[in-house]
């Protein structure tokens, strides 16, 4: 089959690999959509043989294992593709989704960026979803950042009367505006800095946004809100900078999200967050049932965050425009 091989940093070939082969806990995927994540391209500057990316996929279920009940060829779905160690805690007692040292799909075994990918853990309802008729493949490739994103809101308990900052403004910012307007929240307050993303945002539902590049982020946020700060605030850019304009702007028994990844270690003095009894409060995890009933009912569009398509034969072509071309916001394979 066809997938999309790293070579080197930043060097991606489409190449022919051997067809994924069949465990018994798992199932083969024809693969009709797979996005590249920010995840990826961390990886992507680095030289990393071999990996074949995709972890943001959806496809045909072509192939089932022997011991993987109710999935059946045909379905159309998508899924969370981890192995667990087989040896942990978690494992041990046969829960291997909780698993503490699982492999990922799409980095310690090979993902969806090829024709067909092998999940090694197929679990109805728990690893491999099936889709409601009203997603597309290129929604269902959109269920695992959105599912990150309102994972990541319902961890802090927006609440109606409630503003909120989101700083970064890629995909799982994005995704976070749409889900907090689903809650009602009186004021979403966005910052970034790209002008694809910044109009983006707008459309997303953000009330005010501000230009970072432009604008001085705490003194917007502070115009916005009476001078009171947020009570909230998503960070999603995993930036020194925006970690501290994040402690800065947010008030008085507020809390602060960390949804980002931060490739360096921060220095920050904690004395602010003391004194106003903030909350710093780590997200790491996706609700894909919540993501996918977001997308079914409307409430939440995947559609205009979807900037760049191309097939599997332009994966160089593809890493080049979700690293370097301004205007991209998701780039997506998608397959015949
Ligand atoms: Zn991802
Ligand atoms: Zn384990």
């Amino acid at each position: 089959m066809k997938a999309a091989v790293m070579r080197g940093a930043k060097e991606i070939r489409t190449e022919i690999v051997p067809d994924p082969v069949l465990e018994p806990h798992g199932v083969i995927i024809k693969v009709k959509a797979c996005g590249i994540c920010g995840s990826d391209l961390h990886v992507y500057k680095r030289d990393t043989q071999g990996t074949i990316f995709g972890h943001e996929f959806s496809g045909d279920v072509v192939a089932v294992g022997a011991k993987v009940t109710g999935i059946t060829p045909g379905m159309r779905v998508t899924a969370v593709g981890f192995k667990p160690c087989g040896k942990c805690f978690w494992c041990a007692q046969g829960k291997g989704h909780r698993c503490s040292d699982m492999a990922l799909l799409g980095y310690q075994f090979p993902g969806a960026m090829a024709e067909y990918v092998h999940v090694p853990f197929a679990v109805l309802g728990r690893t491999v979803f099936p889709l409601p008729a009203e997603l597309s493949y290129e929604d269902a490739a959109s269920v695992e950042p959105l599912s990150i994103s309102y994972f990541s809101v319902n961890r802090a308990k927006p609440q109606p009367d409630e503003a909120i900052a989101v700083l970064g403004l890629g995909v799982i910012g994005l995704y976070a505006i749409q889900v907090l307007k689903t809650f009602n929240v009186a004021k979403i307050v966005a910052s970034g800095r790209r002008e694809s993303r910044l109009k983006a945002a707008q459309s997303c539902g953000a009330d005010v946004v501000i230009d970072a590049a432009q604008q001085d982020a705490i003194d917007t946020v502070m115009a916005a809100t009476a001078k009171m700060g947020v009570h909230t605030v998503m960070e999603c850019a995993g930036m020194q900078a925006t970690f501290d304009q994040a402690i800065a702007m947010t008030r008085g028994g507020g809390k602060v999200m960390l949804v980002g990844v931060y490739e360096q270690p921060l220095t920050w003095d904690p004395l602010p967050m003391i004194s106003k009894n903030l909350s710093l409060i780590g997200c790491l995890g996706g609700n894909f049932p919540g993501a996918i009933e977001l997308l079914r009912s409307g409430k939440v569009s995947a559609k205009h965050l979807i900037t760049h398509r191309f097939p599997l034969d332009q994966a160089a072509e593809a890493f080049r425009a979700q690293l370097q071309d301004p205007g991209a916001i998701k780039v997506m394979f998608t397959m015949a």
